[in-house]
């Protein structure tokens, strides 16, 4: 197996409280967790999955779910020990819930090394969050906001949501406000996606399901603008930042290699067979039974391998998003015949929306808006052979 010198790490805790209206994230709402159990089938899968692909240096953790800060004291303090000696890990993100955050897991947060936190608030407007089937903490959110600004030494970001059912972009815009009254240095930012199956997509007509997507499109460039004028910079289609983007995405975005522990969680890593995702099953009670430390072949594992040209294909498509971009060199490495794709991208190189600077090919921040056009153009593109080398592999 391929050694790895340095890899990302996501560790997926499959737990809320309650399910949120828009939600399709796997989560449980379970009230008798058996944490114990959990941990150990997480500690399992870890010894087993970074043995087997040899990894050594972890470079950025990320604790999501779910509900991470729903985990026990006890049992996040085991879970450290992953990451304790790791000196090379620049970030550690654990996504906090303000529901379920006290003043002494702030603490226990800075003593285990974690360095930011990610809090999804999704609208300052208590009514709005009450129509998402988010519960209100008992202080408040200006309460949790102030024990975070008193209390917390690391970073800090929040998840927002623009273009939920009843809000308007007035509301969007005061949601960039109290953002910026709160010092929050990072910001993701999504557009409501209507997920088939949640209780809320149920709730919406087709008619009413348009309209709402209309609405979220035409009001974008004010928010969009806003957000520049309040010092959040864009770095990528969802996220904006003041200080420092957030690098376990970015290691997503550059397709570096990552393990995922947990149930519902993904791992992406080299092998001699070509580029591995590895799912685990979004199945609670076979990743307790089985244990954890499950053998590769076991069918817990959804095992799905690229070739050189699909990988190449995921490397645009995930490294385009960003202005980070992608390496020329990983693309001509994959058999891209870069001189002609450039000719065929010519349009959008004149234009400016694509930017090529010595190894490197990004999207220019105002092209971002146009993501999903550019996407479909590029992939349109890859099908033609001409394109690749003739001992690239048809996959
Ligand atoms: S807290 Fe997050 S993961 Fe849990 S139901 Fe709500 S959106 Fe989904």
């Amino acid at each position: 197996m391929t050694e790895y010198d340095s890899f990302s790490l996501y560790i997926h805790i499959p737990f809320c409280i309650s399910k949120c209206q828009y939600c399709d994230f796997y989560s449980l709402t379970s009230t008798s967790i058996d944490w114990i159990a959990f941990q150990n089938a997480l500690l399992n899968q870890w010894n087993y999955l970074s043995s087997l692909f040899n990894m050594k240096k972890i470079n950025t953790v990320y604790i999501g779910g779910g509900t991470p800060s729903m985990v026990p004291p006890a049992v996040l303090e085991k879970i450290s020990g992953i990451w304790k000696n790791q000196t090379s890990c620049k970030e550690i993100t654990l996504e906090v819930n303000p529901n379920s955050l006290r003043t002494d897991d702030l603490f226990l947060y800075n003593k285990l090394g974690i360095n930011r936190i990610s809090m999804g608030i999704q609208s300052f407007n208590q009514d709005i969050r009450r129509s998402m089937g988010r519960r209100e903490p008992e202080k408040g959110l200006k309460g949790i906001l102030d024990m975070v600004e008193k209390h917390w030494t690391g970073r800090f970001s929040i998840d927002l949501i623009y273009g939920y059912p009843g809000t308007q972009w007035k509301d969007w815009i005061s949601d960039v406000d109290r953002a910026a009254q709160h010092n929050i240095e990072h910001l993701s930012l999504y557009q409501l996606t209507l997920e088939n199956g949640t209780p809320l997509a149920k709730l919406l007509s087709k008619k009413e399901t348009k309209d709402l997507l209309d609405y979220q499109d035409d009001y974008w460039p004010q928010l969009r603008d806003y957000l520049s004028f309040k010092d959040y910079k864009r770095y990528e289609i969802s996220n904006f930042s003041r200080d420092e983007p957030s690098y376990h995405n970015l290691h997503y975005w550059n397709m570096d290699p990552w393990i995922g522990l947990g149930p519902g969680a993904w791992s992406h890593l080299n092998t001699n067979k070509g580029h591995l995702h590895l799912g685990n099953r979004e199945n609670l009670e076979d990743f307790l039974s089985l244990g954890g430390g499950m053998p590769l072949d076991n069918d817990f594992y959804i095992k799905n391998y690229s070739g050189p040209k699909d990988y190449t294909r995921e490397m645009l498509m995930m490294g385009l998003r960003s202005i980070y971009g992608v390496k020329i060199s990983a693309l001509k490495e994959n058999g891209l015949i870069f001189p002609l794709f450039l000719d065929h991208l010519k349009q959008w190189i004149h234009s400016k929306d694509i930017l090529v600077d010595k190894n490197i090919i990004k999207p220019s921040v105002k092209s971002m808006d146009r993501h999903n056009q550019l996407q479909l153009y590029i992939m349109e593109c890859l099908d033609n052979p001409e394109l690749w080398s003739v001992n690239v592999d048809n996959k």
